[in-house]
């Protein structure tokens, strides 16, 4: 008998494609995943690279995106072995002969920033505080809510920081080169240029996490994060085919929906198969796209 069509395919076993698969299946509807590598896990691969029994996370490793994302924490992962393990200090930026302390107080890594600390205090205790809050605006679409209108001035200051190059900002709030640093090193996981826009809203972002959630990493590596992903989707009775390159919409089975967990940039293939949905299903036109910032869980 043949196999009946899937409500949904989803391109992709990142997190991010795995996440979107478990919330397909949490409806009751059916779905697949295809992988074009024989493993699972995008940006959470892990492998052994060099000698034998040690574990290397391919790309991802600290995770407090994960920690803070609200559909993770709904997800009963830990059931699948995934454990996060948290340093006593999220992050440290070293320094000639010294370093600048991430700590996840924010009162504590203030005291360490000498003529900073107040500064520091000002701009991060109250986007610590709403971390929560400004998570959801900063993963979800922008939709206007009640809680954004009380939270308006919050907003609004936090926008006008966040839209800024780290040069920028870090010159403009910070007087000592510990302090700009730390904020460097934070906008560097943007992976551009930190002389452009919006640079220090990375910055300020994932040092609120770090304060807010921790930076853990995953015992045995990243990968359990994939695996734990797994584990739920099968639960629900999703399932992922490996070895799966979607090269052309010809390569896709027959399907109510697809979702593409790939940028562009994964391959003329993956593009192409993009290309060929017709305009209205592309929620952003692939010829305009970008390579943005690398983060997001
Ligand atoms: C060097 C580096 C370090 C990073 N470090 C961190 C970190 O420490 N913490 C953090 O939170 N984030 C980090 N990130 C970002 C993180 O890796 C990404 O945000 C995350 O992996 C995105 O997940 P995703 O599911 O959207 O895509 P991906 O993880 O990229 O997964 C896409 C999947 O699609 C598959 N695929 C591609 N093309 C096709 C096709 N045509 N057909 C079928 N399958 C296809 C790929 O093989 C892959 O498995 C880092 C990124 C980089 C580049």
């Amino acid at each position: 008998m043949p196999e009946r069509a899937p409500d949904a395919v989803v391109i992709g076993a990142g997190p991010n494609g795995l996440a979107a698969a478990i919330r397909v299946a949490q409806t009751g509807r059916s779905v697949i995943v295809l992988e074009a590598e024989e493993t699972i896990g995008g940006g959470t691969r892990s492998a052994n690279l060099t000698l034998p029994g040690f574990i290397h996370d391919v790309c991802s490793a600290v995770h407090p995106l994960a920690v803070g994302s609200f559909f993770f924490r709904t997800l009963p992962l830990a059931r699948y072995g995934l454990e996060f393990i948290h340093p006593e200090i999220p992050l440290a930026h070293p320094l000639d002969g010294t370093a600048v302390e991430l700590t996840r107080s924010v009162e504590e890594t203030s005291a360490g920033l000498g003529a900073d600390a107040s500064a520091y205090l000002r701009v991060m205790r109250p986007l610590v505080r709403n971390a929560d809050f400004l998570m959801r605006q900063f993963f979800a679409p922008l939709r206007l809510t009640p809680a954004m209108a009380v939270r308006a001035p919050l907003l609004a200051r936090f926008g006008l920081m966040a839209i800024r190059s780290a040069v920028g900002l870090g010159n403009a709030i910070f007087k000592e080169a510990p302090t700009r640093a730390l904020l460097a090193g934070l906008a560097a996981h943007s992976i551009q240029p930190l002389k452009n826009l919006s640079t220090g809203g990375y910055g300020l972002m994932l040092g609120v996490t770090a304060h807010a959630y921790g930076w853990p990493v995953a015992r045995g590596g990243s990968q359990k994060i994939a695996d734990a992903l797994v584990g739920e989707l099968q639960s629900l009775g999703g399932r992922v085919l490996t070895g799966r390159r979607v090269g052309s919409m010809a390569d896709l089975p027959p399907a109510r929906a697809y979702l593409f967990d790939v940028t562009p940039r994964h391959g003329h293939r993956g593009r192409r198969a993009s290309a060929e949905l017709s305009e209205s299903a592309q929620p952003v036109s692939i010829r305009a796209w970008r390579l943005q910032a690398g983060l997001g869980a």
